[in-house]
């Protein structure tokens, strides 16, 4: 297992990317003041592995070798498996106050292993044999994988085959004896700069007529034709600002971006499904499944620091003891442990696929990414309300160090006492910064689209709501159908 100086380090030792940031390239993202928060985050998931209280959480047995591998690239073996995922997550978005990237990777690696062995079942293929092959790597390795499904999907009334642009949905443009020439382009990636590999799953069920983009393949996140643009975030340009306090959150941040295949070659040994359509809608439904889980982690871990920023400013104000702002970070608190409940529940009730690793319930995971898409915006706004109008007017960190105006400042902004005007400045920043700047990205954002907007887990809930069933119970009940339970007599 990488260090999380190793793990930095070997993202420096990646070959020449091609990347663009605010109209320039970019020659070493690693280092970069807007960058290097992300880097931190992920490289959280492994230094959590180094610590000896954590590893139960941040480690596991490999399934394929029996040797101890960092959890996040591990096939989950048992619904305890998933459990402890959920955990590790809700610890790490503790630590990181933000989204730390890794997760996506997980997520594909699980989702990839089931279908391909599902496919080679239907077809007598070999996707899951070089699958494993890569897995076997990815593990030895340690590699941050970027799980990438997001197309830009152009006009949302048609299919892929059908746009005007054949190029806005990731697809194969040419089969060579060696392996695909693919086009296309991954948005809304989270962590791609982060990552060693670029792991690409089709992004949505497909027709026969859609036999090109029916693609799973990896490459490395060097590869020469790939060209990354990075992300804009609300706020982000406080992290090239001097003083860190008005960033909110001094060490840590989300990444998101595109990623441009312009005429990849994959050899045949990474392609893990061309073609084979009917698949496409399954394995888009296991990761998103997986992922919706691990909502049901990370955002709560948010919420968590998100809540106790809420509760200290509360004390920096001198109204901690106030009964409507305990009212209110009581609410916050059960709003933020029911999603813990969802990501808790979906995990153990997880079931083995055919290939032997387990998958989340999917009608849980599902419904608790759609309370995801709710909760974390009322306990944000709950956050505002506590936090008070300051949070939007306090003057910059930079007038608060002036030797004249400073005194001002901290004189007609002094909190309760016995604490330091820099406090409540460090918290107000956290909360604006979680709520409104570059961490709603990671917070409220995310929640709200990543791992599918809305409308996707309603489809799915709908799916496997199973009316039918419970149309007969309600029969039985009311003497429609007759009671077969019933003691005779
Ligand atoms: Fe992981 Fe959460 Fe970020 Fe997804 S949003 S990669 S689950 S931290
Ligand atoms: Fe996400």
């Amino acid at each position: 297992m990488m260090t999380a100086e190793e793990y930095i380090e070997s993202l420096r030792q990646l070959g020449p990317r091609t990347v663009y940031l605010f109209g320039e390239r970019v020659e070493n993202p690693v280092d970069h003041p807007m960058i290097r928060p992300s880097v931190n985050a992920c490289a959280m998931t492994y230094r959590l592995a180094e610590i000896p209280e954590y590893q139960d959480l941040a480690t596991a047995t490999s399934a394929l070798t029996g040797r101890p591998i960092n959890r996040f690239v591990h096939l989950h073996q048992s619904p305890e498996d998933l459990v402890k995922k959920v955990k590790m997550q809700r610890l790490l978005g503790q630590l990181t106050g933000t989204c730390f990237q890794r997760c996506v990777g997980l997520d594909a690696l699980n989702a990839v292993w089931s279908a391909t062995y599902e496919i080679d079942q239907k077809y007598g293929t070999s996707y899951q044999e070089r699958f494993r092959r890569f897995v076997l790597e990815w593990e030895e390795k340690d590699w941050t994988v970027d799980g990438a499904m997001t197309d830009p999907k152009g006009n949302r009334a048609l299919g892929p085959s059908a746009q005007a642009d054949p190029d806005l949905y990731v697809h194969v443009v040419e089969r060579r004896a060696d392996g695909i020439i693919v086009r296309g382009a991954k948005v809304h990636q989270t962590g791609l700069l982060n990552s060693h590999q670029i792991l690409v799953m089709p992004t949505l069920a497909l027709k026969p007529e859609d036999a090109d983009y029916a693609v799973c393949f990896a490459v490395p996140a060097d590869d020469p034709t790939l060209i990354y643009i990075y992300g804009r975030q609300s706020s982000d340009t406080r992290k090239l600002e001097r003083s860190p306090v008005d960033m909110g959150n001094i060490h840590y941040g989300g990444q998101e971006g595109i990623i441009i295949f312009n005429e990849t070659f994959v050899p045949w040994e990474r392609v893990f499904m061309c073609g084979e359509t009917e698949f496409a809608g399954m394995l888009v439904e296991r990761f998103a499944a997986y992922h919706r889980q691990s909502y049901g982690g990370c955002k709560v871990g948010n919420g968590d620091v998100l809540i106790g920023a809420a509760a200290a400013v509360a004390e920096y104000h001198g109204v901690a003891n106030a009964s409507h702002i305990r009212e209110k970070l009581t609410e916050m608190v059960h709003l933020n442990e029911t999603l813990y409940a969802c990501g808790i529940a979906c995990s153990a009730e997880g079931v083995r696929t055919a290939a032997g690793n387990y998958l989340v319930n999917v009608l849980l995971a599902n419904v608790c990414k759609q309370n995801v898409t709710r909760f974390p915006y009322e306990i944000a706004r709950l956050a505002q309300d506590i936090a008070g109008g300051l949070l939007g007017t306090m003057p910059s960190d930079a007038d608060f160090s002036l030797p004249e105006v400073g005194l001002l400042c901290r004189k007609y902004l002094a909190p309760a006492s016995p604490f330091p005007p820099e406090h409540r400045q460090r918290i107000l920043r956290l909360i604006e910064a979680m709520t409104m700047g570059s961490l709603a990205v990671g917070y409220l954002v995310e929640s709200m689209h990543g791992a599918g907007s809305p409308q996707t887990q309603r489809i799915v809930i709908q799916r496997y709501a199973d009316l039918e069933g419970k149309k007969a119970l309600a029969r039985r009940l009311c003497g429609i159908d007759p009671d077969d339970l019933l003691p005779k007599g």
